[in-house]
Parts: C-alpha cells; sequence; structure tokens
C-alpha cells in the first residue's frame, strides 16, 4: 500500500491542512517553496490519466482555489501541477500547489 493510502486510511497519521470525505491536504515534505501543499483524493488513483469520475477534478479545483485564497497567494504568484506517467513520487493521484512563485517571464 501506498504512503498516500495509509494517510488515508489512518494508518499513517497526518496533520490535514484540509479534509473532506472525498479529499485530503496537507504539507509536501519537501517544499519547494514557503507553501506547498499536496490536495490528494483518499480514494486510490494511481495516475491522472485514469480518472473517470470527472467530478472529481471539479472538486480538486475547488479545493484548490480555496487553499490559493487560505494560504494568502492570491496575486502573489502560484503553480498548481500534477506529474503523470510514471513521473509522480508516489503512485497515488495528487496536484501540488506551490507558492509564492516569481511573475512568469
Ligand atoms: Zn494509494
Amino acid at each position: 500500500m501506498d504512503i498516500f493510502c495509509k494517510i488515508a486510511s489512518g494508518e499513517v497519521g497526518k496533520d490535514f491542512i484540509y479534509e473532506d470525505e472525498e479529499l485530503m491536504v496537507f504539507e509536501d515534505i519537501h517544499p519547494e517553496k514557503p507553501v506547498h501543499l499536496l490536495i490528494v483524493p483518499k480514494k486510490h488513483v494511481v495516475d491522472f490519466i485514469d480518472v473517470e469520475d470527472h467530478s472529481l477534478f471539479q472538486k480538486i479545483m475547488k479545493v484548490a482555489q480555496k487553499m490559493v485564497k487560505e494560504k494568502g497567494l492570491v496575486g502573489k504568484g502560484y503553480r498548481l501541477k500534477v506529474n503523470g506517467g510514471g513521473h509522480q513520487l508516489v503512485d497515488h493521484l495528487h496536484f501540488h500547489l506551490i507558492g509564492p512563485m516569481e511573475k512568469a517571464k
């Protein structure tokens, strides 16, 4: 079982920034910027391309917007990214929210 499934099941303790029935948000253990959150579905999905229920994306984006606001990133520069196809460090779908970022040139 991957680490995110263990966190979702409560087998591994984690401080959540946000949690609901389907999603959990916590800090990346290797932050690239002062804010570096992982938005993770509790249900096991390996890869971005495997998601068939697109309402999951809608929920993830809604929580991402909420986190941008709550973490003070509005107008500060931020990045929302997903790695896939084997580039992800943990084989369980997760979106990164990272900021503040410099203005793109
Ligand atoms: Zn998993």
